[in-house]
């Protein structure tokens, strides 16, 4: 999809597609990410007459040749050095168009809201990942006298980074079961997942750059060098928001779903009333959200688009709530609704208020041998 000028915007791509007397198109243009080249077959964006349309590209064509697919240099990355994203030139290359022409970005949102829910994924196995090596350094580190694990402040450090680490893999779970259902053709579950995969997307991958650099600090200096596994994680989390949709990207694409698909958001809202009455602090939540819902001007796309992250981190945070009273352990929602819901906790991790359960959120992050 990704080119110079268009990125975002993909609407803004100039590469083009002529058809061809035996039904296929000849493609010439250039690409500036492509990842995973040395795959059999990709998936493109290029303009035909009827605009932008998606098209099926194989590495080799039906008679053995290859197709023309010019790798001209892969990129310099911060991380992601597993992955070798490239620059790509077509030129008549050969493609095959898939779907209605002219709605090229309707046909491969199919295939971005797959890779959408990867990134939540991806960064809520992250943040586990991160967590884990935390709370085993933190159980085996000792210092002025204790292990790390069992001094105040560190447990408060680690239950904030297990509640936000246990909020983004519930919802990243629960978005592939709603994935899955959406794909076996429940127009339902469709719906709700239209909204709230970017939200998801949105708040989730918002939080693992920072998730990863605290978890790395755990380790004290030992997590800043490669041998640790943390460097690999905290290069890679800012990646899984930008993919895809970055952050500001994905805020508007809610702003869309809730300016054309109303129903959208009244599935989302009867997903959040389904938790409560039994948390007094996320009840409150979501009846003030549903009351900001109430002034809100969806005419005013100035207004709108400014407080995006904002709204959207908040429905983010209800939807975790909601899932965590509902599914998640007692002491996990109880710290989450009263920290990311009710404010009460400081900007950074560790700033748990005193009262949270987190003998309890620490047991499930600290396995026991025998
Ligand atoms: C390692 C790597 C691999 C990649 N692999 C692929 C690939 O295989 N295929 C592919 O197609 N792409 C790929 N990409 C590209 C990636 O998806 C894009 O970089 C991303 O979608 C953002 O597009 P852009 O870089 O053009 O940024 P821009 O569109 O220029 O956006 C710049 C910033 O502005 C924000 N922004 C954009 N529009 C608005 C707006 N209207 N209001 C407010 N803010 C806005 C964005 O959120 C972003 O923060 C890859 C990128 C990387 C880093």
């Amino acid at each position: 999809m990704t080119e110079k000028q268009g990125g975002s915007d993909v609407r803004a791509n100039t590469t083009r597609a002529i058809p061809q007397s035996d039904g296929t198109y000849r493609i010439t243009g250039h690409k500036w990410f492509t990842s995973a080249p040395m795959s059999d077959l990709f998936l493109t964006l290029a303009q035909t007459e009827a605009g932008v349309s998606c098209f099926f590209i194989p590495r080799v064509l039906p008679d053995g040749t290859r197709n023309v697919f010019a790798l001209q240099r892969l990129k310099d990355k911060l991380g992601n050095h597993s992955n070798a994203s490239s620059e790509v030139e077509y030129d008549e290359t050969v493609g095959w168009l898939v779907g209605e022409e002219g709605r090229g970005v309707r046909t491969i949102v199919e295939m971005v809201n797959m890779t959408r829910l990867d990134c939540v994924l991806g960064t809520a196995t992250g943040m586990r990942a991160g967590l884990a090596q935390a709370a085993h350094h933190a159980a085996h580190r000792k210092a002025f006298g204790a292990d790390l694990i069992d001094q105040p402040l560190m447990r408060n450090v680690l239950a904030d980074l297990a509640v936000e680490a246990e909020g983004a893999t519930t919802a990243g779970l629960w978005l592939a079961g709603l994935t899955d259902r959406s794909v076996a053709g429940d127009e339902d579950a469709s719906l709700l997942r239209r909204i709230a995969l970017a939200v998801t997307k949105y708040h989730v991958c918002k939080r693992g750059p920072i998730h990863a650099a605290e978890a790395l600090e755990c380790l004290g200096g030992n997590g800043y060098i490669e041998d640790s596994r943390l460097p690999r994680l905290y290069r890679e989390a800012p990646l899984l928001s930008v993919w895809e949709g970055s952050g500001n990207v994905a805020a508007l694409d809610v702003l869309r779903a809730m300016a054309r698909e109303p129903q959208a958001v009244a599935a989302f809202f009867a997903e959040l009333d389904a938790a409560t009455g039994a948390d007094s602090v996320y009840d409150e939540a979501v009846a003030e959200l549903k009351g900001s819902f109430g002034v809100l001007d969806l005419t005013d796309q100035a207004a709108m688009q400014f407080g995006a992250r904002r709204l959207v981190g908040e429905m983010a945070a209800a939807l975790q709530g909601s899932l965590l009273v509902r599914f998640g352990h007692p002491a996990v929602s109880d710290a989450y609704t009263r920290t990311r819901l009710a404010g009460d906790r400081g900007d950074v991790f560790g700033t748990l208020p005193h009262g949270v359960d987190t003998a309890a959120i620490l047991d499930r992050v600290t396995p026991k041998i025998g």
